[in-house]
């Protein structure tokens, strides 16, 4: 099972208990993923995890968002 990545303009698939797909997964800053995943393996829907998961979705737009606006 899988679905739409939650990015911007990524149209690739994320896996079932991940965020993102994994190109995406990649720009989010080691510590909130590391948070993301800790608060994942606490299980049920584990306080402030979804403000994370949101967090992460926010930078990652904006970090592509703004590699799309540099010149190349
Ligand atoms: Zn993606």
């Amino acid at each position: 099972m899988s679905h739409a990545c939650p990015i911007r303009g990524c149209e690739r698939e994320a896996r079932d208990g991940h965020v993102m797909c994994f190109e995406c997964w990649a720009l989010v800053p080691k510590v909130l993923q590391a948070t993301i995943w800790r608060l994942w393996r606490e299980g049920r829907p584990a306080e402030g995890h979804r403000e994370a998961v949101e967090n992460a979705i926010n930078q990652v737009n904006a970090r592509v968002a703004s590699k799309r606006s540099a010149p190349a």
